[in-house]
């Protein structure tokens, strides 16, 4: 790591303190773009990087809200605006206890690379609250949205800021979001994705990042002649990345076995299959349950609660293929990136973003494994938002085989783009650099057009 790359960091942490998982996301990104740094000393000169690391803008606002019973509560609001130089922000919002600023700076950084390497005119940002929409009642959820939206509407719209949905956020949120926008605003306008389809919503939306994330891996698989027949797969997460994930390898002849949410996790060593998997869908996207219930119906699976004192998560410790982290960010760290390696795994393509800690990728990029990092793995779900925000323009709704060729089409070009880059910059099969150095230059060459702004 040469001089400029570490103080580069040590700022970083010492400008941004309590902020772990913006620290880590940077330190990825900033040691794969030092080969790029020597090779542009221009970038440098005009402290592209040091830009980029800062964000554009940072909005933090009070959600005061009343709920059925007459109690009022307040949560904490926020929308990163990270970088707007190839486009207007965009990136989904979050809701979930966990959400603080430096989670939400970790996610916009990773954005900014991602709608880069899909090609489509998209910024990069992130947003999100402290709320927690687990076990509360469709009105409790409804006036949150409106309270939360009565203050973000003024610093988004179609042309500056489009938000989506991510952890605690799907189609129900969505929907009571743009509802309220829609009344402040009065006009209608493609201002949020992952839309309903009779309100601007685009077809394969709900499907696009667990689709995205097979394609990207069968990309990987076909370097080595491959393909998912007969594979086993490990998948975690039973939220919307984790469902579509399981419909995709099941369509192409793999076997998942694994799902999970924050209580633990199933293991069904016969496979989840279509008709399990309808099952699931209802489960979490209906009747909001948990995943244990599973083994309750299907008598092939085991439940694991999840052991808050253990120091790996054993759901990565069982023999399989491939791996498909799909809950949230640090779910593999170094133990479970040996267990994956020491049960015969060879592939990972990463849905949730950031799965993986510092130590675990250099595990996988040590071993050489097909490792697909997430901001190119699963930019299928922002590729597809940005196809609906192309729709919503034109006024016209593509059919369901247009959006899925072209996010097929996205997905093999970014493997391109990640392998030849890759190669290019001399470290041949590393996706890491791949997807960062890929990412950056698009970004970092319109920052040089644009002037220091
Ligand atoms: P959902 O809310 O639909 O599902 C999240 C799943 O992960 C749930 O099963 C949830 O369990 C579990 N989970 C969340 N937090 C934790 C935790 N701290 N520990 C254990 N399990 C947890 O979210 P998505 O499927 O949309 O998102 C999953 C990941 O994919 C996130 O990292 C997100 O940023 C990423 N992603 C999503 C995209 C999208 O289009 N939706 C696009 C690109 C990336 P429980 O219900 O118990 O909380």
């Amino acid at each position: 790591m040469s001089n400029y790359v570490k103080d580069l960091i040590a700022d970083v942490k010492a400008k941004n303190p309590a902020q772990p998982e913006f620290h880590q996301a940077v330190e990825e990104v900033v040691e794969s773009l030092s080969i790029v740094l020597d090779k542009h000393p221009e970038y440098r000169a005009t402290k592209i990087l040091e830009r980029i690391i800062e964000p554009e803008r940072v909005i933090m606002f009070r959600v005061p809200w009343v709920d059925e019973q007459g109690e009022t509560h307040i949560n904490r609001g926020y929308r990163i605006e990270m970088n707007s130089a190839i486009g207007p922000y965009k990136g989904g919002l979050r809701f979930h206890p966990s959400v603080n600023l430096g989670i939400l700076k970790f996610l916009a950084f990773e954005q900014v690379f991602k709608n880069s390497l899909t090609t489509l005119p998209m910024g990069g940002g992130k947003g999100g609250s402290d709320f927690d929409p687990k076990g509360k009642s469709d009105l409790k959820i409804m006036r949150f949205c409106q309270a939360f939206m009565a203050e973000l509407f003024r610093h988004i719209g179609p042309n500056t800021d489009v938000p989506a949905g991510d952890i605690g956020v799907g189609g129900r949120e969505i929907g009571y979001l743009f509802g309220m926008y829609k009344k402040l605003r009065n006009e209608f306008t493609g201002v949020l994705t992952g839309k309903g389809l009779n309100w601007g919503g685009s077809l394969i939306r709900p499907e696009a990042t667990g689709y995205g994330v097979v394609y990207f891996g069968a990309e990987m698989l076909a370097t080595k002649n491959d393909s998912y027949k007969g594979k086993t797969c490990l998948v975690s997460g039973s939220g919307n990345v984790a469902q579509y994930t399981v419909e995709k390898i099941n369509q192409l002849g793999g076997k998942a076995v694994t799902l999970s949410d924050s209580s633990g996790y199933i293991f069904d060593e016969e496979g989840i299959n279509a008709d399990k998997l309808a099952f699931v869908m209802d489960l979490k996207n209906v009747k909001r349950g948990r995943i244990k219930e599973y083994t309750a119906k299907y008598k092939s699976a085991v439940f694991t609660p999840i052991n808050p004192k253990a120091d790996y998560n054993p759901l990565w410790d069982h023999k399989a293929d491939c791996a498909f982290p799909s809950a949230t960010q640090n779910e593999i760290n170094e133990t479970d990136a040996k267990n994956l390696l020491k049960n015969g795994v060879f592939l990972v393509s990463e849905g949730s973003n950031m799965p993986t800690t510092l130590d675990g990728v250099k595990v996988f990029l040590d071993k050489k494994i097909l490792y697909g990092p997430a901001k190119a793995a699963n930019a299928g779900g922002v590729a597809v938002s940005g196809l609906e925000m192309a729709q919503n323009s034109m006024r016209v709704p593509w059919s369901k085989e247009e959006v899925d060729n072209r996010l097929q089409q996205i997905m093999k070009n970014i493997h391109t783009t990640c392998k030849e880059t890759a190669e290019r910059f001399g470290t041949p099969g590393n996706y890491v650099n791949g997807a960062n150095i890929g990412g950056f230059l698009k970004v970092a060459d319109s920052m040089m057009d644009q002037g220091v702004v």
